[in-house]
């Protein structure tokens, strides 16, 4: 089999056979392959897109190039994953209510990129807590707590590792068959039966409508169920960030907030409506007693102790969270509202750029967040503001950034409009 004649099938909207793909897939895993002939076939995906059985079976290869877990010996396990967003950190809440509520949560989570943040590095603002448990202290502690969350291991899908850093680097990351393989390789290949997709749509997500978020949904629940798992997705509104804050330990103290029952708003809402379906789904349960069962397990306080209690077991110094000394940045200030207005729009992409500026995420794989460092909003959404009024304060461990920082948030990111706005929902649709 020839490489070149892969790319001229697809480069002519032909179908490539499962022997073909698998072809592909281990030509890429083990180097065969140079990167530029993986490229212009991924182009060549990017154009003519790929049928749902080529796409089942490129997620299964990827799947297959490298370890999978194996959590059957646990019971109920369920993950969420989202396709990422800025001030997304329902995992932190997630994990410990599902824990409440019967089910398994064994995670593995990615760290940050770009204007997205990464789980494994906002875990990381706990002093102590360790991300890099080995399999036996992973099964160990799932099984005493029913909750841990490591980073991923080099070994779980290494073609999708080889394929992503190709994809982004040649303007191929944005077609639906290669994200959704991209995500279901490595979600199945962490083993959870029951998989709860938040599929994000907006200025700060891959996908900019939701009809094309519902498009992309609708293909990895397809996925998921073709290889034995249950699986559902909500699709969700990522215009503006979730939650008021933005950055690594500032979003753990959000969380930490919800957990305690003093947040309810769209944070609030979305994961609780996330861990809803988890349970629902793997239970098999009406989804008005699934939310009813998640939404006691946070208002009586088990979510919070849950939390401090797998905090602690992954070495976490819980001291930080309880006393509400968790780092954030020695240098801040407002951002104020250069008029009068409604705030309709806050573009959370440029939003995550502006929290990049101040140290709280990576430029590139090699750079180590400020941990301190983000934003907290201080108006949400169709709120009325008054020139001068902060929108938002920057938190930095470095001064000489919060100018720059401030000047993204202010040029690219505010709307501000005379009259509010008609709003998305911000849960459009469940695809179950
Ligand atoms: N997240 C992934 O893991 N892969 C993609 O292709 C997009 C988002």
């Amino acid at each position: 089999m020839r490489m070149y004649d892969l790319i001229v099938k697809k480069k002519r909207g032909e179908t490539l056979t499962d022997e073909e793909i698998s072809f592909f897939v281990s030509g890429v895993t083990d180097g065969s392959i140079p990167d530029y002939q993986t490229s212009a076939l991924l182009m060549a995906i990017c154009f003519n897109s790929m049928t749902d059985e080529e796409c089942a079976s490129l997620t299964y290869h990827m799947m297959h190039s490298g370890g999978t877990v194996d959590l059957s010996s646990l019971p109920n396990t369920a993950d969420k994953h989202s396709t990422g967003g800025v001030g997304d950190k329902t995992s932190l809440i997630i994990a410990p209510t599902a824990a409440c509520v019967g089910l398994t949560a064994a995670k593995m989570s990615g760290r940050g990129l770009g204007h997205t943040g990464g789980t494994i590095d906002k875990l990381e603002s706990v002093p102590g807590f360790s991300t890099d448990l080995s399999t036996e202290e992973f099964m160990n502690q799932v099984r005493e707590i029913g909750a841990a969350i490591v980073g991923q291991t080099a070994n779980l899908a290494p073609a999708d590792k080889k394929l992503y850093a190709l994809r982004d680097v040649t303007a191929t990351v944005d077609s639906i068959p290669l994200i959704a393989s991209s995500i279901m390789s490595k979600k199945l290949a962490a083993g959870a039966e029951t998989i709860v997709l938040d599929v994000k749509y907006g200025s700060g997500a891959f996908m900019k409508t939701p009809e094309d978020a519902v498009r992309l949904a609708e293909t990895m629940t397809a996925i998921g169920r073709a290889n034995g798992r249950k699986v559902a997705a909500l699709i969700t509104d990522m215009d503006f960030p979730l939650g008021a804050n933005i950055g690594n330990s500032l979003e753990v103290i959000e969380a930490v907030e919800v957990l305690r029952g003093n947040l309810k708003g769209d944070l609030y809402t979305v994961s609780v409506e996330l861990c809803a379906n988890m349970l629902s789904l793997s239970k098999n349960m009406p989804m008005e007693e699934a939310r009813r069962e998640v939404e006691e397990a946070i208002a009586s306080g088990r979510a919070y102790r849950k939390f401090l209690q797998w905090m602690s077991a992954q070495g976490g110094d819980t001291s930080y969270i309880e006393e509400n000394r968790l780092p954030v940045g020695r240098f801040s200030c407002e951002v104020p509202a250069p008029a009068d207005g409604y705030l309709i729009s806050l573009d959370a992409e440029k939003v995550g750029y502006s929290a990049c500026i101040l140290g709280a995420g990576r430029l590139t794989k090699d750079d180590t967040p400020d941990l301190s460092a983000g934003i907290v909003l201080r108006k949400q959404r169709g709120d009325s503001v008054k020139a001068g009024e902060a929108l938002a304060v920057l938190y930095t461990s470095d001064e000489s950034r919060l100018e720059a920082a401030a000047a993204q948030f202010i040029d690219g990111a505010v709307i501000l409009a005379e009259k509010t706005d008609k709003q998305h929902p911000l849960i459009y649709k469940a695809v179950r």
